[in-house]
């Protein structure tokens, strides 16, 4: 079906529109100059006067499939029971507002106007298990980074200083398991963790492969630019929820500052969009270079950004990487902002959940995942008289407030571990609104006023830059915005229309922004309405987009697959056939051809 959406306010920052008046014309699930005059006749059109119209939002890091996820679930039925939802002609049963049933994700995710999401850590072993999840996924594209900073063969090859194998080892488990980029947790820690250690300082080398947090992320970084992937390297750094860990964090964006960025995706250059007549022209570049300019992609900095000694003198640490950030070009992050309220923490990062589940006195679990990475999943209710967890809430906003540049910063809670996702409407009022913020800092401890720069924050963000740290950023951020995150001809057609007309908005009216948010009029995806209002009309499956890297170099390939082949039969409790994940575990499998 082809669609005109008339009148709308359009936001589509990676084409520097800014609240303009204009008609999107869809067709063949791509946006198009135009529509022939017979197309129109056939359009369905939608009347978007005084609403706004952004791209699909992306998600760069949410915890959407995988071991974490149903086992946080499993932890804590009570937070299933107390939220059933009912099926409908298009849609399944299901339950949960903090971490939904599978099928329950994408239509919230969808309803919010979000179309594109990637699961942030999948381990190489639960590939398979991940994928499977992904598929009940409905509507939404998505892809998942896959979890390397402790592998034991990455350490291997980083120690014995062959970045050549790194590089060829880490393209074979991208390849194998169909994932889209590299997660780095916790460098040389996770694996520590397996003998009951941590590792606390960027220098320290872990047991057993002697090798240091410096080494993994720069080898890694090094690694992901020799391979040529969509996306730069994917760090969640050491010491994470510790106070004082702003300084790791810093230091650590600092390490690949001189590696050059170098992007060998072949779609964006083989890319070709029809006209109006189905001759086939070129994609038109967006106005902001679609390219990503990163090397390194900080996540859920706000769990690293503490500063202090102690839970006593804990304070905002975010200063320091703002400033970083200010002056740098290499990094992007994410924000992982805090909401007040229950959720679960779950992360690939074990010993800091056991400093968690110690702190809260709750449950906790952990598990390690031989040879290769580990997790760690404890309940956690953040509360707004609690002076940490207040700091932390203003912190988040801080972040992303602080940093000049959006293109820069992406918004996200860690779904589920600063909050649910369903709750971004409550960020984007937050940043939108002084007045919002001020209310909140009036309810929350005083540590929030006193232990971070927040109450002398300004900035309101407009729709603009709500719609970059939203979308464009993190479309960008990813290696995606040839084709996701904004609104330009050849785009692919993923569409938000809100309920929000730009003149009469009054960013005081808090509430107003959280229900305008919340759901979207129309959500588009390629070219599909997918939910109109709070109704989920089509749920039809989006793709899994993964790397197909070509290796540089096929003799060190050759060498890599013979250790491979060696390693497993002496350390893996499993055959290597039954290790790869096949296109059967995928829906809609879309290849990244990368390389030659
Ligand atoms: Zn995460």
């Amino acid at each position: 079906m082809n669609i005109i959406i008339k009148n709308g306010f359009v936001f589509d920052p990676l084409n520097k529109i800014d609240g303009e008046k204009m008609d999107i014309f869809v067709k063949n699930g791509k946006i198009v100059q135009s529509l022939s005059p017979s197309e129109k006749k056939n359009a369905k059109l939608i009347d978007a006067t005084n609403k706004t119209v952004m791209p699909g939002g992306v998600d760069s890091h949410t915890h959407i499939a995988g071991a974490k996820v149903t086992t946080g679930r499993m932890m804590c039925p009570e937070l299933q029971y107390d939220t059933p939802i009912s099926k409908t002609e298009n849609t399944h049963c299901g339950s949960g507002n903090i971490v939904p049933s599978s099928y329950i994700m994408g239509y919230k995710y969808a309803s919010m106007g979000y179309t594109t999401l990637f699961e942030p850590a999948i381990p190489p072993m639960l590939a398979r298990h991940t994928h499977e999840e992904l598929m009940h996924v409905p509507i939404v594209d998505k892809g998942g980074y896959l979890l390397l900073g402790n592998n034991w063969f990455v350490m291997k090859y980083l120690k014995e200083g062959d970045i050549d194998k790194a590089a060829a080892y880490v393209g074979w488990m991208l390849n194998t398991h169909k994932a889209y980029g590299i997660k780095c947790v916790n460098p040389a820690g996770v694996e520590n963790w397996g003998w009951g250690m941590d590792v606390s300082s960027l220098d320290e080398a872990n047991i057993h492969f002697e090798v240091t947090p410096r080494e993994v992320i720069e080898g890694l970084c090094e690694v992901n630019e020799i391979l040529g992937c969509p996306m730069s390297m994917h760090l969640h750094a050491n010491n994470l929820g510790h106070p004082g860990n702003w300084e790791i964090t810093r230091d650590s964006l600092d390490i690949p500052k001189n590696i050059g960025v170098n992007s060998k995706q072949q779609d964006i250059k083989n890319i070709v969009n029809l006209d109006s007549e189905n001759n086939e022209v070129e994609l038109e570049k967006t106005k902001i270079a679609w390219e990503r300019e990163q090397n390194i992609y900080l996540t859920h900095v706000q769990f690293n950004a503490f500063g202090g000694t102690s839970w006593k003198d804990f304070e905002s640490g975010t200063k320091g990487i703002i400033d970083y950030m200010n002056k740098s070009k290499h990094a992007i992050i994410d924000s992982g902002c805090v909401i007040f309220g229950q959720t679960i923490c779950m992360t690939g990062d074990g010993p800091s959940i056991y400093g968690l589940g110690v702190l809260t006195g709750g449950k906790w679990t952990n598990c390690d995942v031989e040879l290769e990475c580990g997790s760690g999943i404890a309940p956690m209710n953040y509360k707004k008289k609690n002076g940490v967890h207040a700091t932390q809430w203003a912190m988040g906003l801080e972040l992303i407030l602080g940093i000049d540049d959006p293109w820069k910063v992406i918004m996200t809670t860690d779904s589920p571990n600063g909050g649910c996702f369903v709750n971004y409407p409550q960020i984007i009022a937050w940043l939108m609104s002084k007045k919002g913020r001020e209310n909140t800092l009036n309810e929350v401890h005083k540590w929030a006023s006193d232990r971070t720069d927040l109450p002398g924050m300004d900035r309101e963000m407009s729709l603009y830059d709500i719609a970059t740290i939203t979308r464009a950023t993190a479309a960008k951020c990813v290696g995606l915005a040839h084709k996701k995150g904004h609104l330009g001809v050849g785009a692919d057609a993923d569409i938000a229309i809100y309920d929000i007309n730009p003149n009469t908005l009054d960013v005081n009216d808090y509430d107003s922004i959280v229900n305008k948010f919340s759901c979207t009029e129309y959500t588009i995806k390629g070219g599909v309405i997918v939910s109109k209002g709070d109704k989920i009309v089509d749920a039809s499956s989006g793709t899994t987009r993964y790397c197909n890297i070509t290796m540089p170099d096929e003799q060190v390939y050759q060498d890599v697959l013979n250790d491979i082949e060696a390693w497993f039969k002496k350390y893996y409790t499993f055959k290597l056939k039954n290790y790869p994940t096949t296109n059967k575990y995928l829906t809609n499998p879309e290849a990244v051809n990368i390389g030659e």
